[in-house]
């Protein structure tokens, strides 16, 4: 097991106890974690070292937070106008905010004035979206995969609309059309065990939002087919991978180049 001077102190019975807990149950984003550094998944959801937010995820946050009132308030036939909908931002921004993340002078307005262009540009391309109602908002889902002898999987579906599964992101740069099925596919495949489990249907395909950044804001729709029996028998693989060697508790660095963004890079400097 490793050993770090700043971690905080845990006895061996509670590491065991949170080791086998995180065995019981997974998402798709603490596998994919899991499968990308096994020493930043230690930090994160067996030490649970805290770090200070950046503004990339705080501004993320709220613009999910925004799109899911305005998706709420048309599920209830009460859609949002234009000025509801940023307040309902403004909201968000202060309730998340909490002085978490340790904004640069003029940094913080700069931040959430390039949320609110990211939500209104959504808004604007997406008026037909805007007519039909939703099937499912930010619904917390799960799926008993004991039969399979799998951790449960659980998660949180952003959207269903017309029996298709929608997930919000915002990023930097646009997505690549020829990676982005693979990028994302553990995610992808999770929401559908977990959609066809919670609702015994097969969704009717799979749409990545991606709400990306740029001078002039973007939207980019990535349009995925139904899950396949082989994605499925990949990610059930990897979970079965995932319950066996979190189980060892190994847990060592994977150097790539997403080191330059991990927040637990300091700490994996010094792990011996
Ligand atoms: S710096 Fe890189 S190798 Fe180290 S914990 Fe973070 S992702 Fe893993």
């Amino acid at each position: 097991m490793n050993t770090l001077a700043e971690a905080p102190k845990q006895t061996e019975r509670s590491e065991r106890e949170i080791i086998q807990s995180l065995q019981e149950e997974v998402s798709a984003s603490r596998l994919n974690l899991f499968l990308q550094c096994r020493l930043k998944f230690y930090y994160r959801y067996v030490l649970r070292l805290k770090k200070p937010k950046t503004a990339s995820l705080h501004l993320g946050n709220s613009v999910h937070s925004a799109l899911k009132a305005w998706s709420k308030a048309r599920w209830l036939n009460k859609p949002l106008t234009l000025r509801e909908l940023h307040d309902a931002y403004s909201k968000a921004w202060a309730d998340i905010s909490e002085g978490s993340v340790p904004w640069e002078t003029g940094e913080e307005e700069e931040a959430k004035t390039t949320g609110w262009r990211l939500i209104d540009t959504y808004i604007r391309q997406n008026t037909s979206m805007a007519q039909t109602k939703p099937d499912a908002v930010e619904v917390s889902v799960e799926a008993d995969l004991s039969h399979h002898g799998l951790p449960r999987l659980i998660g949180i579906l952003d959207l269903v609309q017309e029996g298709k599964i929608i997930d919000f992101k915002t990023s930097s740069s646009t997505p690549n059309q020829t990676t982005i099925e693979h990028l994302h596919e553990l995610q992808v495949s999770s929401y559908a065990v977990l959609y066809r489990h919670n609702t015994g249907k097969q969704e009717k395909g799979i749409e990545l939002h991606h709400l990306v950044k740029l001078k002039n804001p973007k939207l980019s729709i990535t349009s995925l087919p139904p899950m396949t029996q082989q994605q499925e028998h990949r990610l059930f693989h990897l979970m079965d991978t995932y319950y066996e060697e979190v189980g060892r508790a190994e847990f060592y660095p994977s150097p790539s180049l997403a080191c330059m963004g991990c927040e637990f890079f300091g700490e994996c400097r010094r792990w011996t």
